[in-house]
């Protein structure tokens, strides 16, 4: 595993930390039980009504996917110490598809970070799945993440001494998946990549890597997917076919999906666009924002 880590760490040293309990976070628990989510079971969620729903009555009957309540977040030390997330209330529900966007430094990628486990607030609440991580260890929180969330980089963040089966194999076999091997081929095969198996990141196109993250993120079925600017290094044809085929995993297996973008074009795409600002929620753009 160390050799993982320090893969990792010289290909995205900025990310690396993330990056690394993102591709094998479910390395310290493999044999752990699988019934690790107390997820209330779902029920019909009609987009339609959204806006005709009291939001104080969205908190007890509606089991949102996502339940962000009241989160700070700072990070740095000394002079050097930001207050990043001010006071980030935020609800997404099963199955929807949020946009998240922002000027750079506004916050979303910590947000995204902090939705996905991989950063722990100073303060508030996050809530996944119906599993609340401030009640879960450190080892319990990547078993969590290693079954319910998955992620999409920028930067792709592939293992380059494994081939695309093994960067989607090795995750599932960390969970303990009996069959990792076919589910990552079948997984593989589904965004395009049956053909590429066996090729390494560095014999594949930005594009082709970018479907390989895609199928590592899909492969638990996770309940949620969060990608941070995934055609943020690809070109603009070859961004929208992966963004074609991030919205057709998402209509398939409705999962609920928050997508960073610079692109507007991009977010109006999704059900709802919520815009950060200095680390703040635009309140204008969160109609499903808890009322506390
Ligand atoms: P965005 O994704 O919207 O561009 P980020 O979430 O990456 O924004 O960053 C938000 C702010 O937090 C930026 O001002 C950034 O410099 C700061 N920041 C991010 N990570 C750290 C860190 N580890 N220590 C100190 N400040 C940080
Ligand atoms: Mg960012």
């Amino acid at each position: 595993m160390t050799g993982l880590l320090s893969d990792l760490a010289s290909l995205a040293p900025k990310n690396a930390a993330a990056a690394v309990k993102a591709a094998v976070n479910t390395s310290m628990c493999a044999n752990a039980d699988s019934r690790l989510s107390t997820a209330p079971a779902k029920v019909p969620y009609d987009r339609d009504m959204d806006s005709l729903i009291e939001t104080p009555s969205l908190a007890g009957n509606v089991p949102d996917t996502i339940a962000i309540s009241n989160v700070n977040l700072s990070l740095g030390s000394g002079a050097a110490r930001v207050h990043i997330l001010k006071d980030i209330s935020l609800r997404v529900g099963p199955g929807e598809a949020i946009g998240l966007i922002g000027p750079s430094g506004s916050g979303k990628s910590t947000l995204l970070m902090v939705m996905a486990g991989l950063e722990r607030p100073d303060g508030g609440e996050v809530v996944v799945n119906g599993t609340p991580f401030n009640a879960l260890d450190e080892d319990a929180l990547a078993r969590f993440r290693g079954r319910q969330v998955g992620i999409v980089f920028q930067s792709f963040h592939l293992i380059p001494t494994m081939t695309a089966l093994e960067n989607v194999a090795v995750p599932l076999e960390l969970a303990g998946n009996p069959d990792a091997a076919q589910r990552a081929a079948q997984e593989l095969t589904s965004v395009g990549l049956g053909d590429r198996l066996h090729h390494y990141p560095t014999q594949l196109s930005g594009g082709e890597q970018q479907r390989v993250a895609l199928a590592r993120a899909l492969a638990p079925d996770p309940a949620i997917l969060v990608a941070d600017e995934p055609t943020g290094n690809l070109d603009e044809a070859t961004g929208k076919q992966i963004v074609d085929l991030l919205f057709t995993k998402h209509a398939e297996r409705g999962m609920t999906l928050v997508l960073v973008t610079h692109d507007t074009s991009l977010a109006q795409r999704c059900d709802r666009v919520v815009r950060l600002r200095s680390g703040r929620i635009d309140t204008g753009t969160a109609n499903r924002v808890a009322a506390s």
